[in-house]
């Protein structure tokens, strides 16, 4: 990381604070440079999109936005063995679901192999690409140090036509992988070690997801990306800061080829989230092994497991917003990320009720098998969403740790001799507390005051707890999978000698409760809706939900660590 910052000049030092990407865009707009700005988001078809992913989803889409331009969604699908149609189709559904809409600019990057081929040979031609027949290993070998010159192949002063005929011949599957590659011929004393007769094409005989067996020689990211933005009329060039040694290659591409119209690209900080990792190589792992239930698991830092766990394509835009676009490498807390996430829900999710431990409660003096109705607000947060009746009964449910038998002097919620409101119902008392025979509370009665309908009582007197409740004849038993974070440790890539980012993941991430209890209203509900447990946290339907069998991810805690913060800061 510090080397990255050594590479930063003053002038992009200063533009830090701000979203320097929109002022070189503005300048080149005033400046008439470009009437229309294009940019792209080009990821490769080898994994799921994850939370870093979309941060450059929003600022691509978005400046294409802001500015009245295009932005292009390019499959960069250069390397056969480790891409997929599976990620293609769920990449264009994660893109869309994020609330982007690249019209008719699909692209494979592909379609481009034809023209990146031709233009491979007009280098030859022109005697800067020679075909090398020195392994990987040996071209790492001889490429030198920072300090130190490379030394030159033994095969790059071949003739024109004997690299044109071996290029060819590559191309039809003469050879065997690794046995000769396409090098550029620029100059192994490069002060950029990556200029250093850096490889163009490789032979991989295998089967392309989009081109099928039409190919055996396939570009490399560094011939193929500048090309292909070239191809597309591409003018910003966005990417993460770990290619900006790479510039100085893409330029010498788009020259050495000859092209006019020349894409700049241009540098940002990715995104590093706490409590979890974010490269494809260690997501894949976490799902081919088993540590996570797929790419869309809800503890997942992909897109599709965020969906699924219930958050919102707005609090994810807000939350890209907020980290902003720096030039610098920093790491953003997942707190804010749940914050951006509760702020969006609590305008949004109605409220209902429900107990996740759930603890009988008698009210003795209601009448046997009588039931009535209360009103209750859907959302305070919104006037328009109006209110819903919510079932009373004899027999209730309440939290399990909203009752204490000796409670400390400040629980102010249910305990002996103790009144508290149930929400929206009644003020009660409780008199007695039921146990089994090894000392475990089963049930405790209470009484409740019927003067206190709606949970306000006629004669001002007050209560200082106020607690959530279902009727136990008219609710619905629904599963529970609470999720925590899937990695405990800040960053989850330090750990101790001979461990791995897999001892650091949280054994708790999921907890699944069987036997929680749901307000009845709830069957209204369908899958991906979401609400807010009153007190408990914000909650969505799990696709896994079929029959009788509901099952109720926890989006969020109501816990807003990022606020609490935030506050004590101020
Ligand atoms: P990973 O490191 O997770 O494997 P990648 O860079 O190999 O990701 P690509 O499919 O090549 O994945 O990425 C597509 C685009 O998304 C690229 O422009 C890349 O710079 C950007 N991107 C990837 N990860 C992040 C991140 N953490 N923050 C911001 N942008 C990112
Ligand atoms: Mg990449």
């Amino acid at each position: 990381m510090t080397e990255i910052r050594n590479l930063l000049n003053e002038d992009q030092e200063k533009t830090a604070a701000g979203n320097f990407i929109k002022d070189i865009i503005e300048n080149d707009l005033a400046s008439g440079k470009h009437q229309k700005i294009v940019t792209r988001f080009p990821p490769e078809p080898n994994g799921y999109l994850h939370i870093g992913h979309a941060k450059s989803i929003c600022l691509n889409f978005g400046l294409a936005k802001t500015f009245g331009g295009q932005c292009n969604l390019r499959f960069d699908d250069t390397n056969p063995e480790k891409e997929d149609v599976e990620y293609v189709d769920s990449i264009q559904n994660d893109v869309k679901w994020l609330g982007f809409d690249w019209g008719g600019n699909l692209f494979y990057a592909s379609s481009y192999f034809q023209q990146l081929y031709e233009w491979a040979v007009k280098m030859i031609k022109e005697g800067k690409a020679f075909v090398c027949c020195q392994t990987l290993e040996e071209i790492r070998r001889d490429r030198g140090t920072a300090k130190g010159a490379g030394a030159e192949s033994p095969w790059r002063n071949r003739s024109v036509e004997e690299n044109l005929d071996l290029f060819e011949r590559m191309k039809k599957g003469e050879f065997k992988e690794g046995e000769y590659m396409l090098r550029a011929k620029i100059d192994m004393a490069h002060p950029n070690v990556l200029l250093r007769d850096p490889v163009m094409y490789r032979i991989k005989h295998s089967e392309h997801h989009n081109t099928g067996n039409e190919w055996c020689i396939y570009p490399t990211y560094d011939y193929a990306h500048g090309q292909s933005d070239a191809i597309e009329g591409i003018t910003h060039s966005i990417c993460t800061l770990e290619f900006e040694s790479h510039r100085p290659l893409y330029e010498w591409f788009l020259e050495a080829i000859g092209i006019e119209k020349k894409p700049r690209q241009i540098e940002f900080a990715r995104l590093n989230l706490t409590n979890t990792v974010m490269s494809k190589r260690l997501l894949l792992k976490l799902v081919k092994e088993g540590f996570v239930k797929g790419w869309d698991d809800p503890r997942m830092p992909t897109i599709a497991g965020m969906r699924r766990r219930g958050y919102t394509p707005e609090s994810i835009r807000d939350f890209a917003e907020r980290i902003g676009v720096a030039k610098r490498d920093s790491v953003v807390s997942i707190n804010l990320l749940e914050h951006c996430l509760r702020e969006d829900l609590n305008k949004k999710a109605p409220r209902y009720m429900g107990v996740i431990d759930p603890l009988k409660v008698v009210i003795t003096n209601y009448p046997d098998g009588q039931t009535e109705e209360f009103e209750a607000v859907n959302n305070p947060e919104d006037e328009n969403s109006g209110k819903r009746k919510v079932p009373f009964s004899k027999t209730l449910y309440i939290e399990r740790d909203d009752f204490m038998e000796t409670p400390p002097s400040k629980f102010h919620r249910l305990a002996p001799g103790k009144e508290v409101r149930l929400r929206a119902a009644y003020y009660i008392t409780c008199t007695d507390v039921i146990k089994d025979a090894g000392g475990n509370i089963t049930e405790i009665h209470c009484t409740y005051d019927p003067q206190t309908k709606g949970g306000w009582s006629a004669d001002g007197r007050k209560v200082k707890g106020t607690i959530h409740w279902v009727s136990a004849e008219n609710s619905l038993d629904v599963e529970v999978r609470l999720y925590e974070h899937l990695f405990n440790a800040e960053d989850p890539m330090i750990c101790e000698e001979g461990k791995t980012f897999l001892d650091n993941m949280n054994p708790d991430s999921l907890k699944t409760v069987r036997n929680a209890k749901a307000e009845i209203n709830i069957k209204n509900l369908r899958c991906g809706d979401r609400f807010q447990f009153e007190r408990l946290g914000y909650f969505c339907i799990d696709p896994d939900t079929g029959g009788n069998n509901i099952v109720i991810n926890r989006i969020v805690t109501l816990k807003d660590k990022w606020a609490k913060i935030q506050r004590s800061e101020e």
